[in-house]
């Protein structure tokens, strides 16, 4: 789960401070997916950075799974930032030299406790195989289309088993339909292994899946269409 509570983030700017975050709240549970639209410079990418733990907001807290983040020393951050979260950026920011399958093997090599050579590839050929890349584990980035160069990104994100994923614009670079598949599977691999997931996206066709739509706007987040809380009917 995470939950962004009155988070603010400014930005040098000059003499002056820009606000790219103000005061955004934003919770979202485990298995759910919250659309984020707003125009370029509205503060999207910000508000990821800050909900990646990437940069510390001025003020307000990230909680991931009732860890505040902003209280975590850097080390402590980068840990947590490594176990939980997983982060999809809009280009694909693959190593040209590296394959599929490897890409994903070296997220086990980011300074937390190494697992068995063996699980890190069965849990790697798995990913790759939930992505549709089942034949293309041996193909370097250059290989493979953009498309599937976005679903490397995608499965690499899930390799230590985060419980939040973050993406922002993924299927800028891709023609409509790459760009629809892609959505279709950050959506499908959200239910499956329980992420709570923050896409920022600029295509409103994809919005009627997403559980939660939100708006931002000169840093300022509206909801436009709230998550249905999950209540547990006793039955
Ligand atoms: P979006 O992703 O919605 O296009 P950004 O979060 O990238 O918006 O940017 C929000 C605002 O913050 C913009 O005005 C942008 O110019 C500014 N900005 C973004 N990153 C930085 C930075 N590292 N330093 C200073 N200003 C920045
Ligand atoms: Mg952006």
């Amino acid at each position: 789960m995470i939950d962004l509570q009155d988070v603010t983030l400014t930005y040098p700017d000059g003499e002056e401070t820009l606000t790219a975050v103000d005061r955004v709240s934003l919770r979202i549970a485990p298995g759910t997916i919250a659309a984020i639209t707003g125009p370029s410079g509205s503060g999207k990418s910000s508000l990821l950075a800050v909900a990646s733990t990437l940069i510390a907001p001025d003020s307000g807290t990230v909680l991931v799974n009732d860890v505040d983040a902003t209280r975590l020393s850097r080390k402590e951050t980068a840990a947590l930032r490594r176990e939980e979260i997983g982060i999809v950026f809009q280009q694909p920011n693959l190593l040209p030299s590296l394959t599929a399958i490897e890409q994903l093997e070296m997220m086990n090599r980011l300074g937390g406790p190494r697992a068995a050579r063996k699980d890190v590839l069965a849990r790697a050929h798995e990913l790759l195989e939930e992505v549709g890349l089942a034949g293309k584990a041996h193909k370097r980035p250059g290989e493979l289309s953009g498309g599937e160069r976005q679903r490397v990104n995608i499965a690499r994100a899930f390799m230590n088993g985060p419980s939040v994923l973050v993406v922002d614009e993924p299927t800028s670079a891709l023609d409509q339909a790459r760009g629809e598949a892609i959505i279709e599977l950050v959506v499908s691999l959200t239910r499956e292994h329980r992420v709570a997931t923050m896409l920022v996206t600029h295509d409103l066709s994809h919005l009627p899946a997403m559980d939660s739509v939100h708006t931002m706007l000169d840093g300022v987040l509206t909801t436009q269409r709230a998550a249905t809380e999950q209540l547990s009917l006793v039955d």
